[in-house]
């Protein structure tokens, strides 16, 4: 069975538990979803990535935000989203 990741973050999603909304065949993962499993906006998301950037590196808020966009960038729910 072919892995499925995240297309907004890049989580592997191993368990059903991983999956936005607990859906098999959602395309995003339960850290990019509300409860019900609908992606979150953009600006949350951003705002969830620079926290963690912030946590777990030396960055500053400006940089961790453009790091945090630019790595979102990457992933097929964003990569069409003007930064
Ligand atoms: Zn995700």
């Amino acid at each position: 069975m072919k892995q499925k990741i995240c297309e907004s973050c890049g989580m592997p999603m191993k368990s059903i538990e991983d999956f936005g909304g607990k859906k098999s065949e959602n395309k995003y993962c339960n850290h990019c979803t509300d409860n019900k499993g609908n992606l979150k906006s953009y600006t949350e998301k951003v705002k969830d990535f620079k926290n963690m950037i912030i946590e777990t590196n030396d960055f500053g808020e400006e940089q961790a935000e453009k790091i945090a966009k630019e790595r979102l960038k990457q992933f097929p729910a964003w990569k069409d989203i003007e930064i």
